[in-house]
């Protein structure tokens, strides 16, 4: 069977930009994505709108003109999916990477549908897929969810947000806006400081005003069918409540990554190990690219900072089979 140059996992902006760079080198190349393009993307709310202009979120330097400065995920939806459809690049969607085995100088990618035989390896996973848990009593029940969607759903609903920054507090006002019953749980002694600069003066007059109930300082002890049970300074409170959305964030599949062989940092950050010159792992022909990087530290890289990976990866690649020729 063919053996491709690079084998790409992950089709989000920065797993495209990968594929696009290695196509336009002309290495053979795929791209494997468990669901549609920009899966993580399709998943944000669906009124998100991006801190970064659009400018910034390009690849390959192809422009994204968007109706504002900054866009709105229809928008980098259009975007991306014109960038693979235009450039015909090879991408198989809802195909999910389970496993990869390294072997003397290749790889062996297997998926929930096939296997490919590759030279060199991206790992372009993101950290979408895994939200960073409460770990409280009732966090499983139905009415608990670490994904927003759409604000309708909770509309003249009791409706509380762990969390305080961007996806918290977008999901916060959009639902207060849309008619819920807003209440705040936020663990520090502020609004984060990482909102965006426009929304973060809008959140903090909602909460001065009394519109949306904020309890800082606090954390929850447990949710039930019917109650959200929080520690505050004032001591323990009982809020009526119909749902939750714990927006605290997400984490990288670490487990996939030590499967693979990639070394991570003792510390809390457990940050992956690899040559920030060239993007390559601990494993030969392995590289990482995108907000991957970053372990713990998921604020770090976004798409404006990571999206040159894909240009340093494959100039490295393409180094190393030089080196491999003239040897
Ligand atoms: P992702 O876009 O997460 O792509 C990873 C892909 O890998 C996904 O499509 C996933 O389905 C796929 N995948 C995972 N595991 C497997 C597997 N085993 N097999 C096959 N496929 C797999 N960044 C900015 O630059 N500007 C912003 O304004 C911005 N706003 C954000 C707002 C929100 C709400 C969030 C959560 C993030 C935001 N970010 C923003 C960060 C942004 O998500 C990332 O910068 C961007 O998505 C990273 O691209 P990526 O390709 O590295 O990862």
């Amino acid at each position: 069977s063919q053996v491709y140059d690079i084998l790409i996992v992950g089709g989000g902006p920065i797993g495209i930009a990968c594929g696009l760079e290695a196509k336009k080198k002309g290495l053979s190349y795929i791209i494997i994505e468990k669901g549609p393009i920009v899966n993580s993307l399709f998943n944000y709310p669906i009124n998100m709108q991006f801190f970064s202009s659009s400018e910034k979120l390009e690849i390959d330097d192809i422009p994204f003109i968007s109706k504002e400065a900054k866009p709105k995920r229809n928008e980098a939806l259009e975007y991306y999916r014109r960038i693979v459809t235009s450039n015909k690049l090879n991408i198989h969607l809802f195909e999910k990477v389970t496993g990869v085995q390294k072997f003397q100088d290749s790889f062996l990618v297997e998926t929930t549908k096939d296997q490919y035989h590759g030279k060199n390896v991206i790992v372009a996973t993101g950290f979408y897929d895994l939200p960073n848990k409460i770990n409280v009593p009732g966090e499983d029940l139905p009415k608990v969810s670490h994904y927003y969607k759409d604000p309708h759903f909770y509309a003249s609903q009791k409706l509380a947000v762990i969390g305080a920054s961007n996806s918290a507090i977008d999901a916060a006002l959009e639902c207060w806006r849309k008619g819920a019953e807003v209440t705040l749980i936020i663990r520090g002694p502020e609004v984060g400081q990482r909102v965006k600069y426009w929304v973060r003066p809008d959140i903090i007059n909602r909460i001065e005003e009394g519109s949306i109930k904020a309890y800082y300082n606090s954390t929850v002890k447990e949710i039930t069918d019917n109650t959200v049970i929080i520690d505050s300074p004032e001591g323990s409170v009982t809020l009526e409540n119909d749902f939750v959305l714990a927006l605290t964030g997400y984490m990288p599949n670490f487990e996939f990554l030590e499967q693979l062989g990639i070394r991570l940092s003792a510390d809390e950050k457990r940050l992956p190990e690899y040559d920030q010159k060239t993007m390559e792992t601990n494993v030969d022909g392995l590289f990482l690219a995108g907000v991957i990087c970053g372990g713990m530290e998921t604020h770090k890289w976004f798409i404006e900072n990571s999206r040159i990976h894909a240009k340093i990866i494959v100039k490295a690649i393409l180094d190393k089979m030089q080196l491999v020729e003239e040897s």
